[in-house]
Order: C-alpha cells, then structure tokens, then sequence
C-alpha cells in the first residue's frame, strides 16, 4: 500500500504520448494541455490519487474547468431586481438583437451616411434623449460615475462646487462625490449641514472662484425629521442669477413616472431638466433598463463643452453598449408596451400573486433537492429595487424557504452557509440570501420557472462537496 502510495507521477512527456492526448491537445490547444497535466502531476504528487486513469481524468476534468468561463450568467433570487454586483438591468431581447447586428462586423458608428464623413458616435442616441427627456442636447459615456467626473471636470475644472452637506453621497463602494470631485480637480464647497441647508446657504456662498452649484440625488438614503433641502427650482434660480449652472446627479433617474407603474416617486428626467436644471446626470443600466452606460443630458452649448473635453474619449462607450441604448430608448417611443417590453420594469411591476406562483411551481423541486435536513415552504418577503432607489420602499414579493431541522443554532447557521454555497455551485448558479436563520430564495426575478426547476431535478440532493 505505501509503495501505491509513493509512486512517482509519470513524467510530462511520457503522458503526452498517451493515446487520447493528441486529440485533447488539438481540441484545447497544447498551453492548456500543458497546464492541466502540470497540476494534474502536482496532484498526484500530493497524493490525491497514484494512477494513470486518475491523472487523465483530472486533467480532462481541469481542462473543461479552464475553458469555461468565469463570468457566467446566475439566476438573480436575491430579492435586489438591480442588484450592482449580479449586473444589473436585464436587456430586452431588441438590445440583444441590435448589439448582436453590430458585434460581428463593420457598422456606422462614427460615420455620416448622408455626408460619407466622419459622424459622431452620440448621434445613435442623442435625438431620442432629448426627445425623451426635453433636454437640448445630450452625451453618453461608460457609466454614471463616469459622467458625472466628466461633467465636473469639464465645466469645474481648478474651480469651486457649491454641495450641501446633506448631499455628500457615497455609492456603493468606491463612488464617494468628494473623491470624484477631487479626481475631477475641482474644489468642494460645502454648505448647510447634515441634516438642513437653505437657500440662502448657496447664495450666500457664491463667489468669482465659482463654477457651478451641484445637487445630488441621495439615493441609498433618506434624510428624515427635522430635514431641510434646497429644490431645483431654487437652486436654477440662485445659479442663473450669477449666470452659473445648476448640475443634477440623479443616480437612477427616470424617463417615466414610476408611480404610474405604483412604484416609489423617482425623480423624472424630463421634469427635473423642466424645473431650470442645466444639466442631469443618470445611469442607463438602473430604473431605464439598459446596458451600462452614464447619460448627460441638458443645454446645448455646455454638453458641447462636456464634448471636447479630451477625458470624454477616454471614457466614451463602445459600439455594443450603444446599440443596446439605442434599442431601449427606441422603446420607450411606445408607453402602452414599455412595461411588457423593459424587463426591469416587467419584474418591478410583477405582482406579489404572479411571484406566489412562481414560488409555489418551484417548491417540490426544490424541496426534494435540498433533502430532509431542511424544510421548505414560501414565505411572504419584501424585494428591494436596489441600485440606490430608495431602500425604504419595499415591493411585497414571495421567496422560497429554508430553514435547518437540527436543533443547534451553530450547526443549523452553518448548514445554511454550506447549503447557499451549494446553490452557488450549480451549473447555473442560484443567489439567495440568509436572513433570520433561513435562506431565502426570492422569486421575483423568475419569469420562467422551469430552467431553475430542472437544475434542481438533475443534480443529485446529495451534492456536497461535489463542485470543482
Ligand atoms: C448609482 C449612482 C451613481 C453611480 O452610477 P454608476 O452608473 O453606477 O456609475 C452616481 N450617483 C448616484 C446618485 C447614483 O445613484
């Protein structure tokens, strides 16, 4: 048995005149080959196995491995609809068809058809923003962030922000607007407090130095009780006084009214630009449904300054992202469709009945994959819109269940910690949360229940530990 144990791998060049290695390296390529059997004899020497069938069965097993992609779709049961880390808007099948027309070849991008000269990439969507909006004109670049750095850097640059102190947001991990403004070299002015600023707090702090009074949309947080804030009509009138512009980061933004859909208020693109806003900034890929992409949108002769800006170039979109824009925005010409037709809006507006059902199609599969050590029922749960939309509202939503039978609270927290990371592991893989010592799988982003259902059906209840 020792003597098995102790049996020095094979080495590299016999393996490779193994037969049924040939066809391995002329179907993934000799690196790779390379790579798996290297860790393969790595294995072998660790004693994870001593035998030849072993080590080409790994190998195999790690080339698939290698070749499969790390970014992968997952099924979203988080209850967040526009979860940041999981991507997002989901597109409608008109972005998937428009960026798949443009991907494979040549396209029009930066090309005047009419003039057969250089044209303008922001042409594809600039006209239907500022149909959709009121907006002058209008720019897009890769995200939110990124628009709103552009905006300072290109009407603020070495000059001072007027911000009230209630309105220095910080955005999911590294979007802090006081960093941004410092990247974007401009200087912060800070007004009023926490909790209240005035009007007069902005007046009063204009000076030669000034180049424009900033108001951001808190959007991950609500100040209450004894809150002041400056509208935009104010703010449009105190700037404009001193001939300045007002610049609105609206985070999310809407081009519709989200309560016509008995959604939470957001602020409505084309009513914020109405109240004397000069210039808004707003996420494609939040409450519009896009792809990611920051829209900049407002007066002419500033979004042509946003324009030459050489930063512009650097953070411009490319030809898939505004394929995917135009698409969308294109949908949002029909109102009476939109809601069918964006599935952000579709699973926003997804009835807690309709999620019931989804819940109730799924639960026996899931009962029996996840075996006797759990119960599984439905429960009456609330999902969240997520992506900086007020996380006080909340939609009533059903989730799945699960809850651990043994007795003992360690045991029973770490069955659930073991179990969500069985979920993970699955072919595609399905993100819950743990809340008050269960899992919760929320279902309000399952439009179709029978994918996630037949994962369940074919991988064994017994899957621990199986995963690569
Ligand atoms: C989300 C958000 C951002 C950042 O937008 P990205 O598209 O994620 O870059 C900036 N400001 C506000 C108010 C936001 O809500």
């Amino acid at each position: 048995m020792s003597t098995e144990l102790t049996r020095h791998p094979p080495a590299v060049d016999k393996v490779l005149a193994w037969p049924g290695m040939q066809a391995l390296i002329d179907c993934h390529g000799r690196t790779l080959l390379l790579m798996a059997l290297r860790a393969g004899l790595q294995q072998w020497r660790q004693g994870d196995f001593n035998d030849d069938t072993s080590l080409l069965a790994w190998v195999q097993a790690d080339v698939q491995r290698r070749q499969a992609p790390s970014l992968k779709p997952v099924f979203n049961l988080t209850g967040t609809v526009l979860h940041t880390n999981l991507g997002r808007a989901p597109l409608p099948p008109e972005a998937i068809k428009a960026m798949s027309e443009v991907a494979s070849g040549a396209s029009n991008l930066e090309y005047d058809l009419g003039s057969g000269q250089r044209g303008d990439r922001d042409s594809h969507v600039e006209r239907w923003i500022c149909e959709l909006t009121g907006a002058e004109a209008a720019t897009v670049v890769n995200n939110n962030a990124a628009a709103v750095l552009l905006v300072l850097n290109s009407l603020a640059n070495r000059r001072q922000v007027i911000v009230s102190r209630g309105e220095l947001i910080e955005i999911g991990g590294s979007f802090r607007l006081p960093d941004v403004m410092a990247r974007a070299n401009c200087k912060l002015h800070e007004v009023g407090t926490t909790n209240r600023t005035h009007a007069h707090d902005f007046a009063n702090a204009v000076n030669k130095s000034t180049a424009l009074l900033l108001k951001a949309h808190t959007s991950n947080y609500a100040i209450q009780g004894f809150a002041q804030q400056v509208s935009e009509q104010e703010l449009a009138a105190i700037a404009h006084q001193h001939n300045l512009p007002l610049v609105v980061d609206l985070g999310s933004g809407s081009l519709i009214d989200m309560t016509s859909l008995g959604l939470p208020a957001e602020p409505v693109v084309a009513n914020v630009l109405a109240k004397g806003v000069d210039v808004v900034t707003f996420s494609a890929d939040k409450l519009l449904g896009g792809p990611q992409a920051g829209i900049i949108a407002g007066r002419a002769d500033l979004i042509d300054k946003i324009r030459k800006n050489p930063l512009k170039r650097a953070l411009r979109c490319d030809k898939l992202t505004l394929a995917a824009l135009s698409a969308v925005l294109r949908l949002y010409a029909n109102p009476d469709t939109l809601v069918l037709r964006i599935p952000t809006l579709r699973l926003l507006t997804r009835t807690q009945d309709e999620i019931r059902q989804t819940a109730h199609a799924l639960l026996t599969d899931l009962r029996l994959w996840a075996g006797p050590d759990f119960v599984v029922d439905t429960w009456d749960a609330h999902s969240q819109i997520g992506s900086g939309s007020l996380p006080l509202d909340r939609l009533p939503s059903v989730a799945l269940r699960l809850r651990s039978t043994d007795g003992n609270k360690r045991r029973q927290s770490r069955q659930l910690r073991d179990l969500a990371a069985r979920l993970r592991q699955l072919e595609q893989p399905v993100i819950g949360r743990i809340a008050n010592d269960s899992l919760l799988l929320d279902c309000r982003c399952v439009e179709d229940h029978l994918p996630l259902a037949s994962q369940w059906q074919h991988t064994k209840p017994t899957a621990t530990g199986n995963a690569p």
